[in-house]
C-alpha cells in the first residue's frame, strides 16, 4: 500500500493581488485552488508520492479548473462533479494588522454534499494513510462521509491522520467547533495541531494539551511551531525538531505542505498504526521525518500561494 488518500473540501480561494487591506477595500483578486486536504494531497504528489484526493465540486468552470490543477501536480482525482450545488468560494484578505478577513460562498458548496455511498471502496483499500480535516465535519452529509471513510480506511489497515485546521468562521459557534473537533480525535493515529489550536480546544498550554490529546486516543501529536519547527509528542517521546530558517514571504499552505511532507515520509518508511510510536522513537527517525516536513513547510513560505509554492523532492533534499 502506497497511497496517501486525502478527503475533504476543494474550493476556490480568491486572494488579493496586494496584501494589507481589509476585505471591504480589496479591488482585485486572484483565483487559487484551495482546501486544506487538497493542498496536502498536492504536497505529497509534488514530492513524488502516490496521492489521491476524494471530494465533490460543482459541474462548473471553477470545478474544471480545480480538477485540472490537481491533475497537473500529479494527484489522482477521485472527484465527483455535481449539478446539485456550485463549487465553493472563499474570499480571503490579510489585513495590515496581520489578521485575516474571510467571506465564504457555501450555501451550500458542492464539497459539503459528498455522501458515503459516493466514496468507493477502491479509493480507500490501497491507502497507506488516510488524511482528513475538520471543515468537512461541519455539515452533513459530508461529515458522515468523512468519518465513515476514516473507519473504512482504518479497517483496510491505513494510518489515520487528522489536521483539525480550525476555521471558526465556518462553524455555527465556537462551542460546536470545539465539541465536534474533539469528538473525532479518537479516530486518528496522528494529529497535527498548532499551539493556538490546543489553547482553543482545551484551554491549556501545549505541554498539558498534548497529554490530554493523547488520552483521547491518538498515538502521536504533532504541534507546529511556525519558524521554530515542530514538537512531536507520544507515550515514548517529546522532542522539538527545529525549523529551517528561510525568508518567508507568504505562509499560506505551510501547515498543509508540512503535513504532506510528514505523510510522505511516514508512508515511505512503511509506518503502520501498530508500529508508529516505536518507529518514531527510534534513533534519528523523528529528525528524518519531521526535519523533512519542516523543510517542506519552510520552502512553501518562500513563495506565494499554496499549491504553486510546493517544493519538489529535489528541492527539499
Ligand atoms: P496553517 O498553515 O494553517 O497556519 P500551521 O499553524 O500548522 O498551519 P505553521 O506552524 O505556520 O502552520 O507552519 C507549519 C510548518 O511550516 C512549521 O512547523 C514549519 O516547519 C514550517 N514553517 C512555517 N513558517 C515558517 C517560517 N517562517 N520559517 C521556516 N519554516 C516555517
Amino acid at each position: 500500500k502506497t497511497y496517501i488518500v486525502c478527503l475533504g473540501e476543494l474550493l476556490i480561494d480568491f486572494v488579493p493581488e496586494v496584501n494589507g487591506q481589509a476585505l471591504a477595500d480589496v479591488a482585485s483578486f486572484q483565483r487559487a485552488a484551495g482546501g486544506a486536504p487538497a493542498n496536502v494531497a498536492a504536497a505529497v504528489a509534488k514530492l513524488g508520492g502516490d496521492a489521491r484526493f476524494i471530494g465533490k465540486i460543482g459541474r462548473d468552470p471553477f470545478g474544471d479548473f480545480l480538477v485540472r490543477t490537481l491533475d497537473e501536480v500529479g494527484v489522482q482525482t477521485a472527484v465527483i462533479q455535481t449539478e446539485e450545488a456550485k463549487t465553493g468560494l472563499a474570499f480571503v484578505s490579510l489585513r495590515a494588522d496581520g489578521e485575516r478577513d474571510f467571506l465564504f460562498f457555501r450555501d451550500p458548496a458542492a464539497d459539503m454534499l459528498l455522501r458515503t455511498d459516493e466514496v468507493q471502496a477502491q479509493w480507500l483499500e490501497d491507502a497507506a494513510v488516510y488524511h482528513f480535516g475538520s471543515v468537512s465535519l461541519i455539515a452533513e452529509p459530508c461529515r458522515t462521509a468523512t468519518l465513515d471513510a476514516a473507519r473504512r480506511a482504518k479497517d483496510f489497515g491505513a494510518l489515520v491522520s487528522y489536521d483539525p485546521n480550525v476555521r471558526l468562521a465556518l462553524w455555527p459557534s465556537a462551542d460546536s467547533a470545539r465539541a465536534e473537533i474533539l469528538a473525532q480525535l479518537g479516530l486518528a493515529d496522528v494529529v497535527k495541531v498548532s499551539e493556538e489550536e490546543i489553547e482553543f480546544l482545551l484551554g491549556v498550554d501545549a505541554t498539558t494539551g498534548a497529554q490530554q490529546l493523547l488520552q483521547r486516543g491518538p498515538k502521536v501529536i504533532i504541534i507546529t511551531l511556525g519558524p521554530d519547527g515542530c514538537r512531536v509528542v507520544s507515550a515514548r517521546q517529546d522532542v522539538v525538531i527545529p525549523g529551517t530558517p528561510v525568508a518567508a514571504v507568504d505562509t499560506t499552505g505551510a501547515g498543509d505542505s508540512f503535513v504532506g511532507g510528514m505523510l510522505f515520509q511516514l508512508a515511505s518508511l512503511g509506518v503502520t498504526p501498530a508500529n508508529i510510536v516505536y518507529a518514531l522513537a527510534e534513533a534519528g527517525v523523528a529528525e528524518r521525518v519531521f526535519g523533512f516536513a519542516n523543510r517542506v513547510g519552510a520552502i512553501t513560505t518562500t513563495r506565494r500561494g499554496a499549491i504553486p509554492a510546493l517544493p519538489t523532492l529535489a528541492e527539499v533534499q
